[in-house]
This record gives structure tokens, C-alpha cells and sequence, in this order.
């Protein structure tokens, strides 16, 4: 093969000329300890590359081989319960071979060669077979059962053979006679990373990704092959809030990239995530999970390759038929890699010095997103949903990787420092969050909760905003101006902030709720506001605001969050008990007098 030689290196990137007919994005080897890297730009014969690993003690005239194949990734039973580097490169089995630090030019394959996985066919000799068909499944895990796909590549052809047993990766599954010729095919194929793999049809979201965390649910859902993202400032809660979602949100399976903040933060991901328990089946949740682990004195290209490494897994599983959730946490990290690599390539900076493409690199991450109708004869539906975390510095949001990713993303969780350091947790700013999936989920809450659901939800925003209103008023006048309705409407707001919004992610029944148990906290905070608005509009002279609002059966409803699903009936009772008291006050019927 003809080799390139090394003109120049400047960090990760590398420049290298007589690169013959190299394409974009081929995959390189450089130098005889052969560092992996890709070619990102190319002029004339000249290659400039992104090396994947430490290029120091690198230097002119030294070669560089092409492949002359793209940067791929392996996909096939294995993937589950692995941790990857940026570029598929197997970090526990690599730290079992070669300790903690990787060693250059470590070249151990992505997928187990020796590991023998039990194949069931489920197609049979002469069945005509097209992309995307299932040809078998491997139970991968105790949770997921991996689904042998024909590879996108494949146009259609008949089973000529297939066989069932224990079997490699690399062992030859099944034979196919094609018009292009006889093709044999093993439980493992290879994906492009920076390309989406094909589906037959995008179709709309109509089905909201249900989290169990109720500011999400109720008033910032998101759909289902929907994409969301997470901006605030340090210390605000995105990484327990992607943690929450990987653990209770509806998808099947997880792929969950990490750009560690600091060097060993990504550690903490290695060593928290293991240990992190699928709460539906009591199972380690890394039976149905992908981790992509970069740390921060990992070569910055590497975290590059990252998302799109994460993506591509993604994205395989989706075709499978698989819901599949994916987490990048943070994006913004993945852009300074990208600002670092467009740097050395002397590209015209854009604003605060990340290139101008940094926008459309996003979307087209983003826009893998979706709900799909798989490749393949008989239909199945994959959906891939992404939330991305954005750590702006300082929090500050018209930084341009936040201002980018909000131009893209149709759900907005703001994560407030304020809130965060009063100790509310989410700390999901309400009056500043969007999901513009609200209208699209409507029906399906309608279906499963009744229209009451959609109403009371807007109510509840409504008291909200109207908090915020009136907070104002009483900053400038003091709470003396207020109407006793509107004393009473900060009540019901407050309720609704520290009795719903507040969930903590520690707590073992609060850390989850369910759609039934949220609609039945939220009716209880409104039927009180409804009791008690009555009582107040009545135009009680004396009555007296404070006992109502400490009358007992509040602490109840504060306390509902702590009931489990289980013993949801306990809290049937407390309809009746806040007509009586609140009526016991206001004088109203249905109570007994108090004195
Ligand atoms: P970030 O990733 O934004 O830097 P973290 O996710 O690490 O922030 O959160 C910082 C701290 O905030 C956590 O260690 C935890 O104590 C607290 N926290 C965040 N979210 C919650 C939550 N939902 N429930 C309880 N505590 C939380």
C-alpha cells in the first residue's frame, strides 16, 4: 500500500501529503506505531487528520496508511454492558490489558472475538430476505434481546443456509444468494460513524417518553424520538437529571456519552453508572446500556468522534425495533473539541472562536433523532430520542453551543443556579422551560388521563405565572396589597412548586412517579385552591388566611409525593377531608362548625 508521510503535527492534528487518492473521512494510520485517525480535510494530496490518540514524540517524514475505509463502528451482540472510548476502543478491556492508561497503537477489537453467543434463527433455508430483515436473535442480556439484522448494504436475495448454536462474531450465521452473487454474513456489521443509517420512513412523535419526573412530564414533555436539551451552570443537576432519565424513562435501551468537566469526573460516570439499578426489572441497568466514556485528558479528538461513535449504537439498536434514549452529557464539551480541531486547521473562527459549521454539526447529530419505520419486510417502528446537556460558562445562555442547540432542540429544560442553590431540586426553571411537543402529546394524555389531565396542567402553569407576577407587586408594595385571592394564589403556587416541582432523585418512592400518581398529587393541590377560593370569594371578612393555610389536611397533601404507587388508595379520603375543613372555616355546608 502507498504510504502518506507526516509534513507537520500540531497537537491532535496532523498533516500529512502524498496522501494518493484519499477520501474524506478515511481512516489512518499514523506512523509505525500506527495511531488511529481520521482525514477531515483534504487538499490536493494533501490529508489533514485528527489523530485519536497522544501524538507526542510524532514528527516529519514518518508514514501514514490509509485504509481507504471510513471510521466505522462494530455493531453486533457485545455492545450492551460495554464501555467504549470515543472511538469504539473497549475501555475495560483495554484497562485489563494494559492498566489504566492507554497505551498508543492499542488495537483491541470492539467486540469480543472470543465470546460465543447462542444464535436462533428465525428465518429458514429458501425464505427470500431484504436490509433490515431479522435473521435471528441473540439474548445479549437478561434484558435485551439482540436482533440479527441483514445489513443495510445487502439488496435482497434467499437463505441458501443458516445455522443455530453458539457462535462468534466473526463465524458465518447465514449464507444469502443475491443477484450481486452468494454473500455470507456474520452476527456483527460495520456502520460509517459521521453517516445516519438508513430507515424507510421517518414518522411523526405523537407518543410522549414518559420519565417519572413530574416537572418533566407535566409541563416540559417530551416525545418520543423527540430531542431535548439540558443548559446550566455547574453544580445545577444536569448529570443527575440524565442520570434519572436513563434510569426511568420509557426506552428500552440507553446509550448514554459522557465528555467529562474535568478530568476525573468522567470517572465518577465509570464507577457511578455500573452501579446504577434498572429499576423496573432490579437488574444493573447496564444490561440494557451503552456507555461512551471520555475523560478529559483523553486526546480532545477522540471526544469529537464521540457523539457520533454514541449515535451510530444508537441508532442500530432503533433499527432493531428498540426505543432507544440517548444522553450526551455535555455537548458543550464536544464543541470545544471542535473549536480545538478547527483551530490547528487555521479555519476563519466564528463567534467566541468555534467554527462556523458548529451549528450544522449539531443539527445533523440532533436530526438523527426520530421516530422510525425500520428497514426491512415485515413493519416495525424504532424510535430515538436525545437529550443533550449544554454547560455554558457562567450559565450564561446566549453563549453560541447553547444558543445553537436551542435553535435545534424542541424541548428546553433551563436548569437555574438560584434554584439550585435554595436546594430545589430539578432545578428546572418553569417559567423559562419549553417543550414544543406539548400539543402533540395532548391527545395521548387526553386518552390515558382524560382532558381533565390537559386542563389542570394549564391551570397549574397559569398559578404559576401569576406567582411570578405577584412576587413582583410585593417586592414593590409589600404583601399587604394583596387581595386575600391573590395571598391564597401564592399559597397554591408555592404548594405546586415545593409539594410537586421538588422531587428528590435520593428518595426511594419520590425519586419516581408515575402518570396516575401525578395526576392525583396535582388534583389534590388544585382541589384544595378550588375549595378554598371558594371560601375566599365568599368575601369572609374575618376569615382567617393562615388557618387556612395550615389547616391539616395540607401537610397531607404536601406528604402524597412520599406514598408509594402501591398505596395510592390512602390518599382517596383527602377529597372529602379538604371540602370539611376548608368548609369548617369558611362556614361554608358540608363541614362541621369550628369555633
Ligand atoms: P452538574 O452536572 O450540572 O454539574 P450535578 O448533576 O452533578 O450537577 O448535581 C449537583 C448536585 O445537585 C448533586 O450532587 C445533588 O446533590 C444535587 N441534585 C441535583 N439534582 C437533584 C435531584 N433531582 N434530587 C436531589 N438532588 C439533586
Amino acid at each position: 500500500m502507498q504510504a502518506g508521510r507526516v509534513i507537520k503535527v500540531s497537537g491532535p492534528l496532523v498533516v500529512a501529503d502524498n496522501m494518493g487518492d484519499a477520501r474524506m473521512y478515511d481512516m489512518v494510520r499514523v506512523s509505525e506505531a500506527r495511531l488511529l485517525g481520521e482525514i477531515i480535510e483534504l487538499r490536493g494530496d494533501r490529508a489533514s487528520i485528527q489523530v485519536y490518540e497522544e501524538t507526542t514524540g510524532l514528527g516529519p517524514g514518518e508514514p501514514v496508511y490509509n485504509t481507504g475505509a471510513p471510521l466505522s463502528v462494530e455493531l453486533g451482540p457485545g455492545l450492551i454492558e460495554s464501555i467504549f472510548d470515543g472511538v469504539q476502543r473497549p475501555l475495560n478491556i483495554i484497562r485489563q490489558q494494559v492498566g489504566d492508561y492507554i497505551i498508543r497503537g492499542v488495537d483491541v477489537p470492539a467486540l469480543d472475538r472470543e465470546r460465543r453467543w447462542e444464535f436462533k434463527p428465525r428465518v429458514e433455508k429458501g425464505d427470500q430476505v431484504q436490509a433490515g430483515d431479522i435473521l435471528g436473535t441473540v439474548q445479549e442480556t437478561t434484558l435485551v434481546e439482540h436482533r440479527i439484522m441483514v445489513p443495510p448494504h445487502i439488496s435482497a436475495g434467499t437463505v441458501t443456509e443458516i445455522f443455530s448454536g453458539e457462535f462468534t462474531v466473526e463465524d458465518v450465521v447465514v449464507k444469502l444468494e443475491t443477484a450481486e452473487g452468494p454473500v455470507e454474513l456474520t452476527m456483527m456489521q460495520k456502520w460509517p460513524i459521521r453517516k445516519g443509517r438508513p430507515y424507510a420512513e421517518k414518522i411523526g412523535q405523537c407518543k410522549p417518553m414518559i420519565t417519572g419526573q413530574r416537572i418533566i412530564d407535566t409541563f416540559f414533555p417530551i416525545a418520543m424520538g423527540g430531542t431535548a436539551c439540558i443548559p446550566g451552570p455547574f453544580g445545577s443537576g444536569k448529570t443527575v437529571t440524565q442520570h434519572q432519565l436513563a434510569k426511568w424513562a420509557d426506552a428500552e435501551i440507553v446509550v448514554y456519552i459522557g465528555c467529562g468537566e474535568r478530568g476525573n469526573e468522567m470517572t465518577d460516570v465509570l464507577k457511578e453508572f455500573p452501579g446504577l439499578k434498572d429499576p423496573k426489572s432490579g437488574e444493573p441497568l447496564m444490561k440494557r446500556t451503552v456507555l461512551i466514556a471520555n475523560t478529559s485528558n483523553m486526546p480532545v479528538a477522540a471526544r469529537e468522534a464521540s457523539i457520533y461513535t454514541g449515535i451510530t449504537i444508537a441508532e442500530y439498536f432503533r433499527d432493531m425495533g428498540y426505543s432507544v434514549a440517548l444522553m450526551a452529557d455535555s455537548t458543550s464539551r464536544w464543541a470545544e473539541a471542535l473549536r480545538e480541531m478547527s483551530g490547528r486547521l487555521e479555519e476563519m473562527p466564528g463567534e467566541e472562536g468555534y467554527p462556523a459549521y458548529l451549528g450544522s454539526r449539531l443539527a445533523e447529530f440532533y436530526e438523527r433523532a426520530g421516530c422510525t419505520i425500520c428497514p426491512g419486510t415485515e413493519r416495525r417502528e424504532g424510535a430515538l430520542t436525545i437529550v443533550g446537556a449544554v454547560s455554558p460558562p457562567g450559565g450564561d445562555l446566549s453563549e453560541p453551543v447553547s444558543q445553537a442547540t436551542l435553535r435545534i432542540v424542541k424541548v428546553f429544560w433551563g436548569l437555574d443556579a438560584s434554584l439550585a442553590y435554595r436546594r430545589h431540586f430539578p432545578a428546572i426553571n418553569w417559567l423559562l422551560s419549553y417543550s414544543l411537543y406539548q400539543d402533540t402529546v395532548a391527545p395521548y394524555f387526553s386518552e390515558h388521563l382524560g382532558e381533565k389531565w390537559n386542563e389542570m396542567r394549564r391551570e397549574a402553569m397559569r398559578l404559576l405565572e401569576e406567582e411570578a407576577e405577584l412576587e413582583e407587586i410585593v417586592r414593590l408594595v409589600g404583601i399587604d396589597a394583596l387581595s386575600a385571592r391573590e395571598r391564597l394564589v401564592l399559597e397554591t403556587a408555592k404548594s405546586i412548586r415545593e409539594d410537586y416541582l421538588h422531587q428528590n432523585a435520593t428518595h426511594e418512592v419520590d425519586t419516581y412517579t408515575s402518570l396516575r400518581k401525578q395526576f392525583r398529587m396535582l388534583e389534590l393541590i388544585l382541589n384544595f385552591h378550588h375549595e378554598a377560593l371558594r371560601v375566599v370569594e365568599k368575601g369572609e371578612i374575618d376569615l382567617d388566611l393562615e388557618r387556612l393555610f395550615t389547616l391539616p389536611v395540607r401537610e397531607r397533601i404536601a406528604r402524597a409525593k412520599y406514598v408509594s404507587e402501591a398505596e395510592l388508595a390512602t390518599l382517596d379520603s383527602l377529597d372529602q377531608e379538604i371540602k370539611e375543613q376548608v368548609a369548617s372555616l369558611g362556614g361554608l355546608e358540608g363541614g362541621e362548625e369550628d369555633a
